[in-house]
């Protein structure tokens, strides 16, 4: 799972160098500098270049969007695999966060790991068709 980017530290009006970018983000200069290859705007008209903050946002934005794989009913989003799977043998649980709202857990049909959905109780019809969900209480130990 890739680490987590300090993307809202970054200040629209502000200009930043590659390095300082990279510190107010977290990330190695050497990743600004993918960023830029893949399509992040730049002014280059002088040295050093520099990226506008505003610019850096819609960009980061657009490309977190465009990565976004939604599951469909009947998934959940296994984090080994990075895809969205379905849990394996048809069987997930219920683990209830309060009276509304709690977690589906299951084991990725793929890759055996354990894998996680937000879900609301009344909605576990529409969110796991054909998936057999057992309803655990509140304070249940997780068995893995
Ligand atoms: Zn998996």
């Amino acid at each position: 799972m890739a680490r987590r980017i300090k993307w809202r530290s970054v200040h629209d009006h502000f200009s930043y160098e590659v390095a300082e970018l990279a510190k107010v983000t977290g990330v190695c200069r050497s990743t600004v500098r993918n960023w830029i290859r893949d399509g992040l705007p730049v002014i280059t008209d002088q040295r050093p270049h520099l990226i506008v903050g505003e610019e850096f946002k819609r960009w980061y934005g657009q490309r977190i969007k465009a990565r976004k794989r939604p599951c469909r009913p009947g998934e959940m989003y296994c984090f080994k695999c990075s895809h969205p799977r379905a849990p394996a043998l048809g069987m997930a649980d219920y683990i209830p966060r309060n009276k509304t709202g709690g977690s589906l857990t299951a084991l990725c049909n793929v890759c055996e790991r354990p894998m996680f959905r937000a879900c609301q109780l009344h909605r576990i019809g529409q969110t796991m068709p054909g998936v057999r969900v057992s309803i655990r209480k509140r304070g249940d130990d997780i068995k893995s």
